[in-house]
């Protein structure tokens, strides 16, 4: 259920993508964050990428 005995902690991470090079990248979700809105901007483009996914992933 949702209390293991393990305490595996989930950690959240935010999808973005580069609407231009289509390119993705993946970070530690932030306050804030939402999905299909602008955020930080594509390294190799420098336009704004979307956010097009977040979800929890266990840490290792
Ligand atoms: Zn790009």
């Amino acid at each position: 259920m949702i209390f293991s005995k393990k305490e595996k902690q989930i950690v959240a991470y935010t999808v973005e993508k580069c609407p231009s090079c289509k390119k993705e990248s993946k970070r530690k979700f932030k306050q804030g964050d939402c999905l299909f809105v602008e955020s930080s901007k594509c390294p190799s483009c420098d336009v704004p990428m979307n956010i097009t996914k977040i979800f929890g992933e266990p840490t290792a």
